[in-house]
This record gives C-alpha cells, sequence and structure tokens, in this order.
C-alpha cells in the first residue's frame, strides 16, 4: 500500500483519538496532513506536536492564539473558524479525508472535500441523513469513494468485497439495544443523564451515546445505509443483538448470508476505511468464542423507542424529513445533557418537529441549510 496522507477533522474525539492511535501503529503508512477541533486546544497542540501535520485548525477562534503560540516555532500552519475548516480539506496534499466531527457541522467541509475529490471516509453519519441524496450525487460527479467507518455499514461493506456485481436482498443492521434494552416507556420517565451515557458495550463521544440509547443512532444508521449502498427501506433491517459480535450482515439473492464479526473495537473499521482495498495487521484482542457461547437476537422494540419509527417514516417520504429529524434531535440531545428535557422529551420533540417543519421534496443545498436552521428555532421553542 502507497503511503496516505490523512486529514482528520475532528481528531480530539472519540472516533479521531482512535484513528491517530491505528496511524501511530502504521506510521509508515500514514502521515497526518491536517488535525482539527473545536474547543479542545490541548489535546490539538500535544497531537499536533506528535503528528507534526501540515496544519491544524481550532473552529472555536477564541482558542486560536493559544495554539498558534504553541505551534508557531513547529512549522505547523494553524487557522481559526468553521469557514477554515471547510477550506482545508481542499489541500492538494491530501488523499484520504476522515470525518470525525459530530453532528450537522460535517456537512459543509464534506461537500468541499468531495468537490476536492478526495476520497472520504466517514465516521460523521449526520452527513448522510441530513443530505444524502446531494452527497451521494455529488460524489458519483466526482467519482469519489466514501468508505464507511460506523462498525455496521463497515462489515456490510466487508461482506460486499468481491460481491459488488451482485444484487443484494436485504441487509440486517446490528444493534445493541443501549443501557435501556427491555425497558418499558413507564421505567423511562425518569432516567438521567449518568444513566444514558453509560454504554454497555461501546466507548464513545456524548451525543450518540444518547442517541445509542434512544435507538436514534440505529435510526440514523438505517438511513445511512440506504444512501451508502443504495437500498430501498424495506431492503433495510435492524435486529438486536445485545453482544455487538456480528457487526452486521447481508443477505443475498440465493437467500445466502455473509455476516462480519469479531470483538467491538472502533479501531477495526476505521483502520479498514483507511486502509482499503488491504487490510494491515492490528494488535488489537481476538474474539474467542468460549467467551461468547451465546449470540443472540430480538426484535427492536420501535413503540418505547419511537426514534427507529420516525428514522424509517423520514426514509419512506424522503426530501428533507431527515433533515428535519436529525436537526431536532441534535437540539433534543444538547437539551436532553443539559438538565433542560426529560428523556423520553427527545422523541417528542423529534416528531414534533416532523409533523411542523414545511416539507420539501427536492430540497437544494440551500434548502437543507434553512430546514436545519428552522427546525432548531423551532425545537428550541418547544423546550423553553
Ligand atoms: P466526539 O464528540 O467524541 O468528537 C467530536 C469531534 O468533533 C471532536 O474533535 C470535537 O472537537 C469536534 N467537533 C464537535 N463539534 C464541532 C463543531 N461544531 N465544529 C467543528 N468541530 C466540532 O464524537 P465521536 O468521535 O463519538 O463521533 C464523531 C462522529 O462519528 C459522529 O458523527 C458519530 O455519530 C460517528 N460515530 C462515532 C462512533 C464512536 O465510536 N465514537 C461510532 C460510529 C460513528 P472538541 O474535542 O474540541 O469538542
Ligand atoms: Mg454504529
Amino acid at each position: 500500500m502507497e503511503k496516505k496522507r490523512v486529514a482528520i477533522l475532528g481528531s480530539t474525539g472519540s472516533i479521531g483519538t482512535q484513528a491517530l492511535d491505528v496511524i501511530d501503529e502504521h506510521h509508515d503508512k500514514f502521515e497526518v496532513e491536517v488535525l482539527t477541533s473545536n474547543n479542545n486546544a490541548d489535546l490539538l497542540i500535544q497531537q499536533a506536536l506528535k503528528f507534526h501535520p501540515n496544519s491544524v485548525v481550532i473552529t472555536n477562534e477564541t482558542h486560536y492564539k493559544k495554539v498558534e503560540e504553541a505551534l508557531w516555532e513547529e512549522d505547523i500552519k494553524v487557522y481559526a473558524g468553521q469557514d477554515a475548516l471547510a477550506q482545508i480539506v481542499e489541500m492538494d496534499s491530501i488523499d484520504i479525508v476522515l470525518t470525525a466531527l459530530v453532528g450537522y457541522s460535517g456537512l459543509k467541509p464534506t461537500i468541499h472535500a468531495i468537490n476536492a475529490k478526495k476520497t472520504i471516509a466517514l465516521a460523521n453519519k449526520e452527513t448522510l441523513v441530513v443530505a444524502g441524496e446531494l452527497i451521494t450525487k455529488l460524489a458519483r460527479e466526482n467519482n469519489v469513494h466514501i468508505y464507511p467507518v460506523d462498525s455496521e455499514h463497515s462489515a456490510i461493506f466487508q461482506c460486499l468485497a468481491g460481491e459488488f456485481q451482485n444484487k443484494i436482498e436485504k441487509i440486517y443492521l446490528t444493534a445493541s439495544g443501549g443501557p435501556f434494552r427491555g425497558k418499558k416507556k413507564e421505567d423511562l420517565l425518569n432516567i438521567t443523564k449518568e444513566q444514558a451515557l453509560k454504554h454497555p458495550n461501546w466507548d464513545m463521544g456524548a451525543k450518540i451515546t444518547i442517541d445509542s440509547a434512544t435507538l436514534m443512532n440505529k435510526g440514523l444508521e438505517v438511513i445511512e445505509a440506504k444512501w451508502l449502498f443504495n437500498l430501498k427501506p424495506e431492503q433495510i433491517d435492524v435486529i438486536v443483538h445485545p453482544q455487538s459480535i456480528i457487526h452486521s450482515l447481508v443477505q443475498f439473492e440465493d437467500g445466502s448470508m455473509k455476516a462480519q464479526m469479531g470483538l467491538p473495537d472502533m479501531k477495526h473499521p476505521i483502520q479498514y476505511a483507511l486502509s482499503f482495498p488491504y487490510r494491515l495487521p492490528s494488535k488489537s484482542p481476538r474474539f474467542n468464542f468460549l467467551d461468547y457461547p451465546n449470540l443472540t437476537f430480538e426484535q427492536p422494540d420501535k413503540e418505547t423507542f419511537k426514534n427507529l419509527a420516525l428514522a424509517y417514516q423520514s426514509l419512506e417520504k424522503g426530501g428533507n424529513l431527515a433533515c428535519i429529524l436529525n436537526a431536532a434531535n441534535e437540539v433534543a440531545v444538547e437539551a436532553f445533557l443539559n438538565d433542560k428535557i426529560k428523556f423520553l422529551d427527545i422523541a417528542e420533540i423529534n416528531q414534533k418537529c416532523m409533523e411542523s417543519i414545511p416539507f420539501i421534496q427536492h430540497p437544494t443545498y440551500e434548502d437543507y441549510v434553512r430546514t436545519n436552521d428552522e427546525t432548531r428555532v423551532f425545537a428550541e421553542s418547544l423546550i423553553q
């Protein structure tokens, strides 16, 4: 494999730091060109001193001086602000952009990266949820590959290697069920954020951890899968698999199923997205069958965890509905993390926004931006 030059957007987050661990383990295969963070100036500086990128971006401009002063002697360029984040991905020397930002903030830089014909390793699923049609069209026009980092989609992608000409009958996305699997609405009335932030199998950023507890994450992943693999909603099924060993499955026309499995460890899909089509060695612990004598499966409870049902509705109707759902959910999750609303209010706010914000069947980029802004204002008004 030729050495690849990588830009990591959101390098200080859960995915970003694990990506740097992968690169550290394979420094003969990867070079870090760009690192970015939003607020975490200290970690960004530490990472830059270790990996010596060409440039770093700190989006919160109030930290610019601190980062600049720490790095000016190192010949590392320092930029600040959201516009710099969108522009930095166009740098000639970048081969692959890992989008590990959280939420809607990933959309604009991803569009810039695709227009600059950079390969995308996509962790930021919200980008495909908000504007999947536009992103996949842009990628096709620019002949750009989008490799999934999300573990379920990486699993599907790995199952499809060597099968790209064969028709997919169906895919099954596995779900751990989150910390409240088996609970009913009455059990969830007084859930605290501390309880919701305790995921049984994965250690992730706060937003996706809450999304996992409400099953919104699986809903976002259903939408992500539609766009990545060009599927109809009825071809995407969700099955709860609490052990998180089978990362997802593909069923082909002949009824044969392929699954990808292993211990839950995000470094695996991150590395695969960065090294594709090659596999690189890894020191992570190996699966032992006798530690898992039972792999179990259950139907997801779409009534208690309404967000999953809302995601399917948004796929059926298309247009800007998933963009509305995403924006509402971002506001609601933040409000829940700030103790302003209760756990079950998240799905209620999402549903009210989907019912109230004007529907647009064929949105342009500007329509997505407006929909996102309008939904946020409306969702905030439901919280106050
Ligand atoms: P984190 O919250 O841990 O990290 C987010 C990163 O993005 C940080 O570097 C953060 O900077 C930066 N960031 C946050 N908001 C902004 C903004 N408005 N503008 C610019 N930069 C910003 O998130 P995760 O790593 O958990 O998740 C990243 C993405 O990957 C999400 O879309 C998530 O759904 C997806 N994903 C994550 C998985 C995981 O295991 N964590 C698994 C599968 C998908 P700072 O540190 O300064 O705040
Ligand atoms: Mg996932």
